[in-house]
């Protein structure tokens, strides 16, 4: 039996090592001339390989697309079994404070080591510079159109990735899979007028950010940048009171001393005025910079800077336990071609590992054995 596995990335791999097994030949199909470019430069170039253990429950909460999908199949491959199978490969991953996992070497290459030695072993034939053009189903089997020819197999696992452009998805057109509009997610804010960008460089550790208008609310770190805010999330505030800041010497919250002086000066306050001595108006200025500091958002980072894809092949279209495809059985779909995504932290990466291990060991399980090579 043929299997093809098209895509290189994160997914493709774990559904091609997967799918390995006693008279299955695996051919993996990439595009550009390296596989593995998104885990390679991932995580500031550590990768992120997951987070921290956690019930399906809370894990299913990271997704903003795909959480009933992704509860069913976590209970077949969840975090736990990333941590048990890579460590059992020989990569040791550590726990940071906030929860994201790091292979201990502290660089993507043990990653990118990892999934590749392991495919050499079990026999997946990668195939680089092989962009697949379109898929045909056949009687059987499916015929791919790529850069170099007709292929003819009797399984596809189709793990090509996200794209904010229509046009990447083109090759599914003849499946008839539903595709929900791909937009970027995971991108920084521009803010070219916010005086704020002054700051670039300083981040906080645990703030919340709010999207005036709507209830999204999301915490966690952030990063003052040249163009705007970046980081996981912006900073909204609790409801502390002045009183309580007052008591505390606004010192209490670890904010850096470069911060303070901003939002000061944001206040209009002297550097020589007294918090006791301040005006009413200018202490509820300074506490709205505390607690409620608006920046205005003039668009999104450019093109190609977003990490992750929302929208792809709509899920209601797939078995969340096989990956299998309702519509053309012996096709699976793995990692961001579907339209799941999840917020940082290496929430990404586990639904590409899950997702990927479940197709391939579903698509190997299938009896028919076609599959012929045409040169
Ligand atoms: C800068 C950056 C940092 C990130 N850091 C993290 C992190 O630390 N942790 C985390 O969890 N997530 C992270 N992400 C997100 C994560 O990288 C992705 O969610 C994950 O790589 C998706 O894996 P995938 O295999 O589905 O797709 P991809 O990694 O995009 O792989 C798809 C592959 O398919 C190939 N392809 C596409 N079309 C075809 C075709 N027609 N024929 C043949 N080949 C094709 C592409 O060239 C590509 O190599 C990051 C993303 C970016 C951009």
């Amino acid at each position: 039996m043929i299997i093809a596995v098209i895509g290189g990335g994160a997914a493709g791999f774990f559904a091609a090592i997967h799918a390995c097994g006693p008279g299955i030949q695996v051919l993996l199909f990439e595009k550009s001339p390296k596989v593995l470019s998104k885990v390679k430069i991932s995580g500031g170039g550590r990768c992120n390989v997951t987070h921290r253990p956690m019930e399906i429950s809370k894990l299913v909460k990271n997704y903003p697309r795909g959480e009933k999908f992704l509860k069913k199949a976590f209970a077949h491959f969840s975090i736990a079994d990333t941590f048990s199978w890579f460590e059992s490969r020989g990569v040791a991953l550590k726990i940071e404070e906030d929860g994201r996992v790091f292979p201990r070497s502290n660089t993507s290459q043990t990653i990118v080591n990892c999934l590749e030695v392991e495919a050499k072993k079990l026999g997946v034939q990668v195939q680089l510079s092989t962009g697949i053009k379109s898929i045909q189903p056949l009687a059987q089997d499916y015929a791919l159109q790529t850069d170099k020819g007709e292929v003819i197999v009797s399984k596809l696992i189709v793990a090509s990735g996200g794209h904010p452009n229509l046009g990447a998805y083109e090759f599914l057109n003849s499946l008839n899979h539903k595709l929900i509009k791909p937009i970027p997610s995971l991108f920084t804010f521009n803010t070219p007028q916010e005086p704020i960008r002054e700051l670039m460089g300083l981040s906080m550790g645990d703030t919340v950010v709010k999207l005036e208008g709507t209830k999204l609310s999301y915490r966690g770190p952030i990063l003052i940048t040249h163009w705007g805010i970046s980081g996981p999330a912006v900073l909204k505030l609790s409801a502390f009171g002045a009183d309580w800041l007052h008591e505390h010497q606004y010192t209490a919250f670890g904010i850096p001393a470069r911060l303070w002086e901003h939002f000061c000066i944001q206040a209009e306050i002297l550097e020589s005025q007294l918090f006791g001595q301040l005006p009413k108006k200018l202490q509820n200025k300074l506490v709205q910079c505390l607690f409620c500091y608006p920046v205005v958002m003039q668009g999104k980072t450019t093109f190609k800077e977003e990490f992750v894809t929302a929208g792809g092949v709509a899920l209601e279209e797939i078995h969340p336990e096989t990956m299998e495809s309702k519509i053309h059985p012996g096709i699976y779909f793995a990692g961001e071609v579907l339209n799941l995504d999840g917020i940082t932290g290496g929430f990404n990466f586990q639904a590409a590992w899950t997702t990927g291990y479940l197709a391939g060991i579903h698509a190997k399980k299938r009896g028919h054995t076609h599959g012929l090579l045409l040169t």
